[in-house]
């Protein structure tokens, strides 16, 4: 019996296609063998489905989330792998999402998606997809982990991040190495994958969105910083502070973060610099966030530190001691 790949159209570039007077449009799924007649000849059964909402993926929430995380689980012993065609604005933030929603996955979920449309001329759409579909369908290498596929690299989702809104390579992961890379071949760096687990996948559905982000620069004032932090019902806030985890020492912000712990709110710390983590008390300028509880954010991107975040406050709600151990902890490779 062949292998059984489910596609999930949830919107995007990649799923237009133009008319004749060259305005774009989403494709019906179903007329996916026309943007990409060479699957055809692939050696693996594909189906696919679709969100009930086509969106451009500015406009992703924690509920498309769960409708995505839904249909994987209601199809996760009908398929040896799942493919997401997804917008490219967010897909690290799904992907990352994702990760943490399934706990011991052991098939792969790979999304992509692409900068120019399936049904331009140019578009890098049918490489990516043609390549994801061949690693969702475990053929070629046994992954058991949410993935995004674009341009030649496999990166695992959580470490991924946009970078470019121009070039076709638009996606890095500056922390953690790509797991395969393809070229004649795909090929796989088996030791930096994710350990298949032999327990039963567990979907953990909740977020609690209730989070905010607030990234330093020279000059900040106060009035901003403490309006953020005062936010009502504001649970956690992650600061995208400078190099090794680094913050102002002036009193009246070490204050503002100061009372926001004090109400209840976790503070995570999370550096502005691509590369590199954060490395608390390595600097004054982070020893006095240590001290009043900041947890360390070690290397972690910044859209998995929001969907982690969101995801731990959904998971233990009322018990903020546990969220705060559980960030600063690995859960899905997500850092190092
Ligand atoms: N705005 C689009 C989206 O993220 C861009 C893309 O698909 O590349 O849905």
């Amino acid at each position: 019996m062949l292998n059984r790949v489910l596609i999930i159209y949830t919107g995007g570039t990649i799923g237009m296609v133009q008319d004749e007077n060259g305005s774009l449009h989403p494709f019906a799924l179903d007329r996916i063998y026309d943007a990409v007649p060479q699957l055809k000849h692939c050696c693996y059964d594909i189906d696919s489905c679709q969100l009930d909402d086509i969106i451009d993926s500015s406009n992703m929430t924690p509920d498309f989330w769960v409708s995505i995380a839904n249909i994987v689980e209601r199809e996760y012993d009908n398929y040896d792998g799942f493919v997401v065609l997804h917008g490219t604005d967010t897909m690290s933030y799904t992907a990352s999402a994702l990760s943490f929603m399934f706990k011991n996955l052991s098939k792969p979920v790979i999304l992509t998606g692409s900068q120019l449309p399936l049904g331009m001329l140019r578009s890098d759409g049918r490489e990516n997809i043609i390549c994801a579909l061949e690693i969702a369908s475990g053929r070629i290498a046994e992954i058991a982990e949410v993935c995004i596929f674009f341009e030649s690299h496999l990166y695992r989702g959580n470490r991924s991040t946009k970078v470019s809104a121009e070039n076709f390579d638009a996606f890095e992961s500056y922390n953690y190495p790509s797991l395969a890379k393809a070229g004649i071949n795909i090929t796989f760096k088996e030791h930096l994958l994710l350990p298949k687990p032999t327990v039963k996948l567990e979907v953990r559905k909740r977020f609690d969105n209730r989070v905010a982000v607030l990234k330093l620069f020279p000059g900040i004032t106060q009035a901003v910083v403490e309006s953020v932090l005062s936010t009502p019902d504001l649970q956690g806030v992650i600061i995208e502070t400078y190099g090794s985890g680094n913050a102002p020492t002036e009193r009246w912000f070490l204050d503002a973060l100061e009372h926001a712990i004090a109400r209840g709110v976790i503070v995570f710390n999370v550096t502005q610099c691509k590369a590199g983590a954060v490395k608390m008390r390595q600097y004054a300028a982070s020893c006095d966030m240590d001290r009043l509880g900041v947890v360390g954010g070690g290397d972690i991107t910044i859209e998995a530190a929001v969907t982690k975040m969101m995801y731990l406050l959904g998971c233990y709600p009322g018990d903020k001691e546990h969220v705060r151990q559980r960030l600063s902890q690995p859960l899905r490779g997500e850092m190092s």
